[in-house]
């Protein structure tokens, strides 16, 4: 004891000494150190080194609560967007094979998916990305450690090895980077126990099974969406609404597909506790709020997708009175993403009030870099930022929901244009296009400046990419009705709007 005394004693002088040399002469072990190697740390940090900035990154990743582990890059790399893709993508294959048979492939034999392969090649796909991640660093010049980091003060981080190993780096500027894990409720006896989340679903070896995914979040949609494409009984259940936060009616399209594509949804329903059996399936018991009745069923695998929580706690940021939101636990930021701290700046999915989206972080970060080493004042706009959900049927949608603009501007002071319309693919496929549908939602009166576009359908985020554009721009109602069409293909039927939802009249398209 006296002797783990005495060391505290001689790292505290360690510590008090390097804080006295700095102020002395001013200088740190580095310009920069940010705290998260994933979109937003990467970004952040490759730009401050190219801007001649002398950068260390800490990236550590906690294995899941199923021992789950992954490299470098962060959650869109190893547990978000490029895994998930990838797994959408071997879906969205399985329907194609049952068209081609209508296009004239002749496919002998029963088709069927084989978890393990796809598994095994997006995992090295995503193995690769993390190598590609390390040659960038060190190509950049920017230190890579693999520490756990903490503050100890505005401008010094601890970092903690995987052996308990410490390292202390100094630096002019801090960035925080962390971004957040999967939430397991806290009140299902057996949840956490035996389910698993979106950190473990990509590296499963063997195929989950039969599962029930628990949430409507576009994460617990774009997996059951997966899972029900690779032939998976997959069922979703819902507390109250699906992918809140969105356009709802877009929503209700969404799992209306889903559901005639063999997903099943458990409307109103909470789950209740998770049971092993002796045959190794869970039973899960679940209540229908509406009824109050109770429910059983078993799984091979019951996936949590209720929410995510920010990695705030590890970070020591309460010492430092980095001011924090106490409902959602993330770090207040200001619109140069700084904390209520000098020195010490925060963004991506750990910050406060941000699109949790890879784009939004890779670019608030590059911009914080060039703020801090290169003189720019330019700040990130997070307005009007796109985005799609990758469901068996895929929305993407830009600006308001009607919702919302329906409050910001009131009913009367909207138009909304909309179609039906039937993607070109989905003919001879004999495919139901009942949800393929746009919705433009433009400001009343002038030009109409469009609030909010929405689009469902194949291709939904390259098609919504490019009018995003558009919408940057100040796009009006005027300018879509002057753009030209390229045909044949489902973007075009954006430009060709022009029934109104005030007049009540069909708006599906017909003819070419
Ligand atoms: C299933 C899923 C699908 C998604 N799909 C999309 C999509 O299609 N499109 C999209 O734009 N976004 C998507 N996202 C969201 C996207 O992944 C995140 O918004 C993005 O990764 C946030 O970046 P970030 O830099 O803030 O944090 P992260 O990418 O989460 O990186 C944080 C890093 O910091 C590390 N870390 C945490 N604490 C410490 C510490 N104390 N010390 C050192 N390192 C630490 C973490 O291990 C992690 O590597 C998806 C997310 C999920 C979960």
């Amino acid at each position: 004891m006296a002797a783990l005394c005495r060391g505290r004693h001689r790292w505290r002088r360690t510590i008090h000494f390097r804080v006295f040399t700095r102020n002395l002469t001013g200088k740190y072990d580095y310009d920069l150190v940010v705290i998260g190697g994933g979109s937003g740390g990467l970004a952040c940090s490759k730009e401050a080194a190219q801007l001649g900035q002398r950068v260390a990154v800490l990236d550590y990743v906690e294995p899941s609560a199923k021992g789950t582990k992954w490299g470098l890059g962060g959650t869109c790399v190893n547990v978000g967007c490029i895994p998930k893709k990838l797994m959408h993508q071997a879906a969205l294959l399985g329907a194609a094979v049952k068209d081609a048979k209508k296009y004239g492939w002749q496919i002998s034999g029963t088709v069927c998916h084989d978890w393990p392969t796809m598994a095994a090649a997006v995992q090295n796909h995503v193995r690769s990305l993390n190598w590609g991640h390390r040659v960038q660093l060190q190509d950049k010049k920017v230190k890579y450690l693999n520490l756990r980091g903490s503050l100890m003060d505005e401008h010094t981080v601890k970092g903690l090895s995987k052996a308990g190993k410490e390292t202390i780096l100094t630096a002019k500027n801090i960035v925080i980077a962390t971004g957040g894990r999967p939430k397991y409720p806290t009140n299902i006896p057996g949840a956490m126990e035996h389910g698993i989340t979106s950190d473990d679903i990509f590296w499963l070896k063997k195929s989950p099974g039969k599962t029930l995914v628990v949430g409507s979040s576009y994460v617990g949609l774009e997996c059951a969406g997966f899972l029900t494409g690779i032939g998976l009984d997959t069922t979703v259940m819902v507390r109250s609404i699906a992918l809140r936060g969105f356009d709802q009616q877009m929503a209700a399209l969404v799992t209306d597909y889903m559901e005639a594509y063999g997903t099943k949804f458990a409307w109103q329903c909470a789950p209740k506790r998770v049971d092993r059996l002796p045959s190794g399936d869970l039973q899960v018991t679940w209540t229908d709020t509406q009824t109050g009745n109770e429910h059983k069923d078993t799984y091979n695998s019951v996936l949590w997708a209720v929410g995510r929580a920010p990695e705030t706690k590890a970070l020591g940021l309460d010492k430092l009175g980095v001011k924090l939101n106490k409902k959602t636990g993330k770090i207040v930021v200001g619109a140069d993403e700084s904390t209520s701290v000098p020195n010490i700046f925060a963004f991506g999915d750990i910050s406060e009030g941000r699109p949790e989206l890879t784009p939004t972080a890779i670019k608030a970060g590059k911009l914080l870099a060039r703020r801090l080493a290169a003189n720019s004042t330019e700040l990130m706009n997070y307005d009007n930022v796109p985005t799609t959900v990758f469901t068996p049927l895929e929305y993407a949608c830009v600006g308001l929901s009607e919702e919302e603009a329906e409050k910001r501007h009131g009913k009367d002071g909207i138009e909304v244009y909309h179609a039906f319309y039937k993607p070109l693919e989905f003919t001879i496929a004999e495919r139901d296009a009942s949800q393929c549908y746009i919705k433009v939602i433009c400001e009343q009166g002038g030009d109409q400046r469009i609030l909010g576009l929405h689009f469902t359908g194949p291709n939904a985020g390259e098609v919504t990419q490019g009018f995003a554009l558009g919408f940057q721009c100040g796009a009006t109602y005027s300018h879509l009705l002057q753009t030209v069409g390229i045909h044949p293909t489902c973007a075009e039927e954006v430009v060709k709007m022009n029934i109104t939802k005030r007049s009540g009249l069909d708006a599906t398209v017909t003819g070419c």
